[in-house]
């Protein structure tokens, strides 16, 4: 487990995405640097359906700091026209829920990137788990299209 990223371990200890973030559970994981990871949705609304996180477990927005907001949205900047290209998308949408009554299913803080097209679903939530390997072979494309800038 990393250490000096959480405030409390017992919240990485059960949190899915510090899971992640500390290699504990398995994510086709986009980029890291030292204060964000991306990896794609397990449940996609769409294909590239993606989710950038900040490496500090914070529950929602209400607790993060300026800096670290600012790191996901250049993030999420760089990746958007990636993430819609790759898909061969029209459009993408971006969410970000704060709290269960808001619908946040998962509390660790992050953004939702979601290729969008024309006539497809405008949803947040995917209803089932993607295949593995349709995952695989996206997020391959994704990673490849990011190092070429
Ligand atoms: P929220 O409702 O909190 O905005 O969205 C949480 C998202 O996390 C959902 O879209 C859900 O599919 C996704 N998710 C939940 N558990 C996992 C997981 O273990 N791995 C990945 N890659 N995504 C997850
Ligand atoms: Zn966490």
């Amino acid at each position: 487990m990393q250490q000096g990223l959480f405030g409390d371990e017992s919240v990485a200890q059960n949190c899915i995405f510090c899971k992640i973030i500390a290699g504990k559970a398995p994510a086709h994981i986009l980029y890291r640097d030292e204060q964000v990871l991306s990896f794609l949705d397990i449940s996609p609304v769409s294909a590239g359906h993606t989710l950038i996180i900040p490496l500090k477990h914070h529950d929602n927005l209400f607790t993060l700091s300026g800096e670290e907001m600012t790191a996901v949205a250049l993030h999420a900047k760089r990746l958007a026209p990636i993430i819609k290209r790759v898909s061969k998308a029209e459009g993408l949408a971006i969410h970000q829920l704060n709290g269960r009554a808001a619908g946040q299913t998962v509390f660790h803080y992050h953004m939702h990137l979601i290729p969008s097209h024309h006539g497809g679903p405008k949803l947040i939530h995917g209803r089932r788990p993607a295949a593995p390997s349709a995952l695989a072979e996206i997020a391959a494309d994704i990673r490849q299209a990011l190092t070429k800038g």
